[in-house]
């Protein structure tokens, strides 16, 4: 007996295309096709659009110029909900690819010295405003400042904070989309602040670089 027949013999026995094909080893739509060679089927839709592709073009072509905006507003916020599932998986790779990664950089680091030196430079001089504070200062003052456990609570609070529905800067009160949310060190590291949860606070951008390594009280916010 051939599959068809087979599944001709199932369907007469009222079983579903998607069960036949799973009990022949078949796509449920080539069970049905097999079982039923007068119905047009898909290709109906298929010859439709090739009739009229240019007209269906031209339409599509015509509502993407008239609603640009809109469009890119939607994909603007698709691509900010987006955003903390990529970095997880970012993170994810990095932990996966660690040693790699982390001689790739330090042979792209040694090869680029001058171009990276004069870039910082650069940066500073166009941004007074910015105190950077080394990366490797910067890591030694939280890890300084906190347990293991204390870190792992605090990522898991940061983590909360980006992705909440909603969230305001504690320094001005302005509700912040997700793109805008930045943590800041409420008593800053380079006073002494830990880097543990009741130390942290979502504040906007501007706000966080104006704050820099100062007090909340200095700033002239009441907490
Ligand atoms: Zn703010």
């Amino acid at each position: 007996m051939t599959w068809v027949e087979e599944a001709r013999e199932m369907r007469s026995g009222g079983m579903t295309y998607h069960a036949i094909g799973l009990s022949v080893g078949k796509h449920s739509a080539t069970v049905s096709r097999a079982l039923n060679p007068e119905r047009p089927h898909r290709n109906r839709q298929r010859d439709w659009y090739i009739k009229n592709r240019a007209e269906i073009l031209a339409k599509r072509a015509g509502y993407y110029a008239e609603h640009t905006e809109e469009i890119s507003a939607y994909k603007a916020v698709w691509r900010e909900e987006k955003r903390e599932d990529r970095k997880a998986k970012d993170r994810e790779y990095y932990a996966a690819h660690k040693d790699e990664r982390k001689s790739q950089m330090r042979a792209y680091a040694a090869e680029n010295r001058e171009r990276i030196r004069s870039y910082a430079a650069r940066y500073r001089k166009e941004h007074p405003e910015v105190e950077i504070e080394h990366g490797a200062e910067r890591r030694m003052r939280i890890s300084g400042s906190s347990s293991p456990q204390e870190r792992e609570a605090a990522r898991k609070f940061i983590h909360k904070v980006k992705t909440a529905q909603r969230a305001i800067c504690y320094l001005c009160g302005k509700r912040l989309s997700r793109g805008e949310r930045t943590i800041d060190h409420i008593i800053p590291l380079a006073k002494g602040g830990r880097h543990v949860t009741n130390n942290l606070a979502c504040a906007c951008r501007s706000c966080n670089s104006k704050k820099k390594a100062k007090l909340p009280e200095e700033v002239g916010v009441l907490l």
